[in-house]
């Protein structure tokens, strides 16, 4: 059986690359080889982008209402979809079913909120801001914008990106994650069939190469990117050095500060659900715990509910969570683990050698369990990305504020309390961008934005809401007078006569 090839949408339809160099994607629990993604040429690459620059001379002309038309469709495509891509996306990731299900429904939201674009394109107006002068803005869109997505949120993540993106009036070219490929190309799918004209979105595929070609492109006009700290650097500082709008959304490192007067079965339950839920591999999994005073007494509790935790095959609907998207990240995760050992944090709980009989070669990695970790060591500084949480014993909140915003990272964070005074404090002087009050993860619905700060993100739009229409666009500003000829004749000392 000849394996698939995952295609370019290119020019308008989808077609196979060029290219000969190749990628397999692998089912992370069986390494089954599900497809080939190619990295696209240099000149496959170059006619994406002349693409969307043609395709966004007709597409910006093209009424808000209809534009948010092809979004109302695609909205209703999607969800009808739901489970089938929620089905590829767990076979190509790992995650299970209700996770996998979990990523789609996110990147639903933010197209319906795309829907009502036409509201999110309005400007301002100040009438008579001198006699007879009004001045009011108006919202247009950009030109050729390009998306780089990560492999931990396939469907999300994309869905970021293009749908504002393109109803704001703009072109996009996604090069999505090269791992797992067939979530966001069936997307597309259902995107054309949504009725979105020929061109308004492209995909390449590839790495660093593509990327970098995208990014220095003279008919790219703004770059999104979302993936780990260093390439998003590298990404910030070649776009803009390339005088493109960019924004990125990188690594993180997130907290949850934990009280004495904290639910304890509460904080156990968010707490494994936030730190293992999608083998860690989420931006705004907790990796963190700050255990203040007595509520140290938890660890060994919480060391018992990892123990419980199953993994298990995207559709065994018992499992707490799937394997890690590839054998290479499993190395890096192991190696991190070994590191805390050895600088002496105290490992309470070590899931990290699992297997799951019938998938022996899939690339399992249970919880670890580490306390008596101090901000010196790896596995504080490095984001991890796995199902790893360390625990930090401080004796006030006010030291655990101190820790956390001395931590580069801002991505999210949040406080399991029952006093609402520390609650507030908590929220008033964490240097985080996304704060839970009870609430593990608190990413932020579409009519918000997401808002991570210090290294998490750089730029200063940030995604979805309100300021990604602001990023995908331009605000021009109008002055405008009109001359009446009743007005010109009862002010005659104001008017010139022409003869
Ligand atoms: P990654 O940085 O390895 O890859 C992200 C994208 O960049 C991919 O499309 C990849 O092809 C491309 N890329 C990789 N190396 C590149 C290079 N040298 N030059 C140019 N492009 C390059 O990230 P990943 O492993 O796919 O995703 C996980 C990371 O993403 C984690 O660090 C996670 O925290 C982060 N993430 C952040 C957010 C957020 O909102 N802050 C959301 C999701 C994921």
């Amino acid at each position: 059986m000849t394996t698939r090839q995952i295609p370019l949408l290119l020019e308008g339809r989808f077609q196979e690359s060029q290219s000969r160099e190749r990628l397999a994607i692998r089912n992370p629990a069986t390494q089954e080889v599900l497809a080939e993604v190619p990295f696209a040429t240099t000149e496959e690459v170059n006619r994406a982008v002349a693409a969307a620059k043609e395709a966004f001379k007709s597409w910006r002309e093209m009424p808000a209402p209809a534009r948010a038309r092809v979004m109302l469709s695609f909205q209703h495509l999607l969800k009808a979809h739901h489970d089938e891509l929620a089905e590829i996306l767990a076979k190509e990731t790992g995650k299970t079913f209700a996770d996998a299900k979990g990523d789609v429904w996110r990147g639903i939201e933010v197209v319906e909120h795309a829907c009502n674009i036409s509201t999110l394109l309005m400007g301002e107006t100040v009438e008579n801001v001198a006699g007879g002068i009004d001045t009011y803005s108006i919202i247009q869109p950009l030109g050729v914008c390009v998306g780089i997505t990560p492999f931990n949120f396939p469907a999300m993540i994309p869905l970021w990106m293009f749908p504002l993106a393109i109803a704001c009036g703009n072109t996009f070219v996604l090069k999505p994650s090269e791992q797992d490929p067939m979530t966001p190309t069936r997307i597309a799918e259902l995107f054309l069939e949504a009725g979105a004209p020929a061109n308004v979105l492209q995909i390449v595929h590839g790495g660093r190469d593509q990327v970098d070609q995208l990014l220095t492109h003279p008919d790219v006009h703004a770059i999104s990117f979302v993936g780990s700290a260093p390439v998003a650097e590298h990404i910030y500082r070649t776009g803009t050095h390339n005088l493109k709008r960019v924004q990125c959304f990188a690594g993180a490192k997130n907290h949850m500060v934990v009280m004495p007067d904290a639910q304890p079965q509460q904080v156990i339950n968010n707490l494994i659900g936030a730190s293992c839920g999608a083998a860690g591999q989420r931006c705004m999994a907790i990796s963190v715990a700050v255990l203040v005073g007595e509520s140290k007494n938890l660890i060994p509790h919480l060391a018992a509910s990892f123990k419980e935790l199953r993994p298990g095959v995207w559709n065994d609907s018992g499992a707490a969570y799937g394997p890690v998207i590839s054998q290479k990240a499993k190395a890096r995760i192991l190696e991190l683990i070994e590191a805390g050992k050895k600088e002496g944090a105290k490992c309470e709980f070590d899931g990290s050698h699992i297997n799951v009989p019938g998938y022996e070669t899939g690339n399992w990695l249970g919880p670890v369990l580490f306390s008596g970790v101090k901000a010196d060591m790896r596995i504080y500084q490095e984001e991890i990305f796995g199902p790893v949480l360390l625990c930090m014993e401080v004796d006030t909140l006010e030291e655990a504020i101190a820790l956390m915003n001395a931590n580069p990272f801002g991505n999210g964070c949040s406080i399991f309390t029952a006093s609402g005074a520390a609650a507030r404090k908590f929220q008033h002087e964490i240097e985080v961008g996304q704060v839970g009050i009870n609430v593990p993860i608190p990413v932020p619905l579409p009519f918000f934005s997401f808002t991570g700060w210090k290294k998490s993100f750089l730029g200063d739009l940030h995604a979805y809401g309100k300021q990604a229409v602001r990023f995908y666009t331009e605000t021009k500003t109008v002055t405008a007078r009109w001359f009446d000829e009743d007005i010109a004749h009862s002010a005659p000392n104001m008017t010139i006569q022409l003869k």
